[in-house]
This record gives structure tokens, C-alpha cells and sequence, in this order.
């Protein structure tokens, strides 16, 4: 038998670490010039400097489980980026209060680039919603562990999020357990359980999605919301934020309707917040309804976009969501993009 809780224990240090180590970049880095400079610098040190965090942690409590993360060191170890190595190195020091050098670095990092394959993996997103961050506004660090192509535990570190009378959440299920959320920096808040709203009709939902209109298709999900009855304004909101927002209530639906054909997600973006939503008592799918598929390594091949929601309404969404792509499909021309 494996020991849950404590899996679970050390995925919520190492997801509260990275998320440390993103808030002090987000909060020293990015500038409100730092969009309009193109300047991905910040968030390229917190990438990798999270990934980093949460692969030592993961070697040293786990060592022999594998990590699908998103970054690879590569790009890192060529000479040019010698600064952005650098402050990589540093904030790591800084979080884990050491001296640690460049090469075991770049060696945490590196152990993020397993495979997607296999019994057990771990998959990482070490800052999800980077251009929320750029923004100095929401992003998350998603942990998940896959056992035979399931999410057995998911957590979601969310730094710019309110929680309680502060800022900051951490949200955790375990598959079969209920989901929780906790304050994000106080290592001895409770938990507390959350559950998604109890909602008959989708016309009383909110409904969540990207603030990026490249990640989804922002003119159907208005198609959706007025084929649902829907009047309130959509939440948007960066990474994977939304599917906590489902979680706990904020919101009754999260839509994520393809922008491209071709685009397949990734499992990080979504393993951690699937497990979430479900544990809270709601419902994930793709956008045609088909369950996600986690065994077909690192993108959701089979499926397309997702729709999440607090599960007694997802068929009425899931009808709205396939006749909104139906009339795009048969008049593309009045489907504003
Ligand atoms: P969000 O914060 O929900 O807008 O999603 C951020 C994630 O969108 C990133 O982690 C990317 O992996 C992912 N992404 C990038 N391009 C696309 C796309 N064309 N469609 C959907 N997701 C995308
Ligand atoms: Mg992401």
C-alpha cells in the first residue's frame, strides 16, 4: 500500500516552495513596463527555478518516481542564457537557504524531462498561466501524480489568489477523498474541504475562461452562455485558477473551446485541476463530452478542449457547447475571432 498522505504532504512543500519562489520573482521582476518590453525574463526564472524546487523535492522524499514537467534545462546550459542561469541559481539558494551550485541545478531541472509514459509519473507545470504572471496577476503551479493513466493527486499552488482574509491558496485532492483548500504560506492553516455549487440550471451559472482569446475560443463560449440563458459576465481568469474557481465555487463552469484544429493540451495544464473539480464533486470532459484521456503521454490526444463544471448541469453544457460549434462550423464567416 502507498502511503497517500505522505505523498500528498510532500506535494504540498514542494507546490508551496515553487510558488514562493514565483511570487518573489513576480513581485521583484515583472514591472508594468515588462509586457510592453517583451521581457519573458521573469518568467523564465521562475520556471525554471520552480521546476527546479519541486524536482529536488519530489528526488529526495520519492527518488525513484519520474517527473513530466514542462521546461527542460537545455536552453538554460547554452552559454548566452549564463545571466538567467544565474538567477536561477539564486533563487533556488535563497528558497532552500543553501549553497547549491549551477550543475545540481540544472540537474533538478533535467529530472523534469521524463517520459509520459509507464505506471506512475509525476507531471509539472511549474508556472501555468505565464502570461497571467507577466501581468502580475493569476498563474498556479500544478502538481499531479498519473498511476495507469489516472490522476491519483493533484495540488495547485495559487500565490495571487484570495483566501480567507489573505491571499494565496492551496488547493489538494486526493482521487476518492474530498478536495480541500488551505491558506497558501501558513504551513499550519487547516485544511478546509470545498465543494462545488449546488446549481439546477445552468442560466443561474458564472462561467470561467482564459483571458487569452488564443487559448479559447472567446466569441462560442459567448455563443454557449447565450444558447444557456447565461447573462453574467465571464470570469477570466489566467492558468489553471479556473478549475479551482469551479471547486470552490466561484464559478459553475470553465470553458475551454478550441481556438485551432491542431492545438492538443497539455497534461499538465489540466491533470492537478481535473482532479480538483472531481473531488469537489464536479464534473470534467473534453468539449464533446469523452472523459480525459491521461495514457497518451504528454498531450491529451484524444480529446478536445475541456468543459468543467459542478456536474449536475454538464449535459445541458455540453449540449449548448456542441450546437455553438455546430452553427461555427456551418457559417464560419459569423464567428467572429
Ligand atoms: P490559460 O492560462 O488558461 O489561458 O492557459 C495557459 C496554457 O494554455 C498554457 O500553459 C499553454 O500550455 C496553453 N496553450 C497554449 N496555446 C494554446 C492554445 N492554442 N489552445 C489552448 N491552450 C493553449
Ligand atoms: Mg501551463
Amino acid at each position: 500500500m502507498r502511503d497517500r498522505n505522505g505523498e500528498l504532504d510532500v506535494a504540498l512543500h514542494a507546490v508551496r516552495a515553487a510558488s514562493r519562489v514565483c511570487r518573489a520573482v513576480q513581485q521583484r521582476m515583472v514591472r508594468p513596463e515588462t509586457l510592453q518590453k517583451r521581457d519573458k525574463s521573469p518568467v523564465t526564472v521562475a520556471d525554471f527555478a520552480s521546476q527546479a524546487i519541486v524536482c529536488a523535492s519530489l528526488e529526495a522524499a520519492l527518488p525513484g518516481d519520474p517527473v513530466v514537467g514542462e521546461e527542460s534545462a537545455k536552453a538554460l546550459r547554452e552559454s548566452a542564457q549564463a545571466a538567467l542561469s544565474a538567477a536561477v541559481v539564486e533563487r533556488v539558494r535563497e528558497e532552500l537557504a543553501r549553497d547549491v551550485d549551477e550543475s545540481t541545478v540544472l540537474t533538478w531541472i533535467d529530472r523534469g524531462n521524463a517520459e509520459a509514459r509507464g505506471p506512475r509519473y509525476w507531471t509539472l507545470d511549474p508556472i501555468d498561466g505565464t502570461k497571467g504572471f507577466l501581468r502580475g496577476e493569476q498563474f498556479a503551479v500544478a502538481l499531479a501524480l498519473i498511476e495507469d493513466g489516472e490522476v491519483v493527486l493533484g495540488v495547485l499552488g495559487c500565490p495571487s489568489l484570495p483566501e480567507g482574509t489573505g491571499v494565496g491558496a492551496l488547493f489538494a485532492a486526493l482521487r476518492g477523498e474530498a478536495a480541500t483548500v488551505r491558506p497558501l504560506w501558513d504551513e499550519n492553516a487547516a485544511p478546509r474541504p470545498i465543494t462545488v455549487g449546488r446549481i439546477e440550471r445552468a442560466s443561474e451559472a458564472r462561467f470561467c475562461e482564459s483571458v487569452e482569446s488564443e487559448h479559447s475560443d472567446q466569441s462560442g463560449s459567448a455563443r454557449v452562455a447565450e444558447l444557456l440563458g447565461i447573462r453574467r459576465e465571464p470570469y477570466r481568469i489566467d492558468s489553471q485558477c479556473k478549475y479551482a474557481a469551479v471547486a470552490r465555487d466561484d464559478a459553475s463552469i470553465y470553458l475551454r473551446l478550441p481556438t485551432r484544429a491542431d492545438y492538443r493540451e497539455k497534461i499538465w495544464d489540466h491533470a492537478a485541476g481535473k482532479l480538483i473539480v472531481e473531488a469537489a464533486g464536479g464534473r470534467v470532459s473534453d468539449v464533446d463530452g469523452r472523459p480525459l484521456d491521461f495514457t497518451h503521454g504528454r498531450t491529451l490526444d484524444l480529446n478536445r478542449g475541456v468543459v468543467a463544471t459542478a456536474g449536475g448541469i454538464h449535459d445541458e453544457v455540453l449540449r449548448a457547447v456542441r450546437r455553438a460549434r455546430e452553427e461555427s462550423a456551418a457559417h464560419p464567416e459569423s464567428a467572429a475571432r
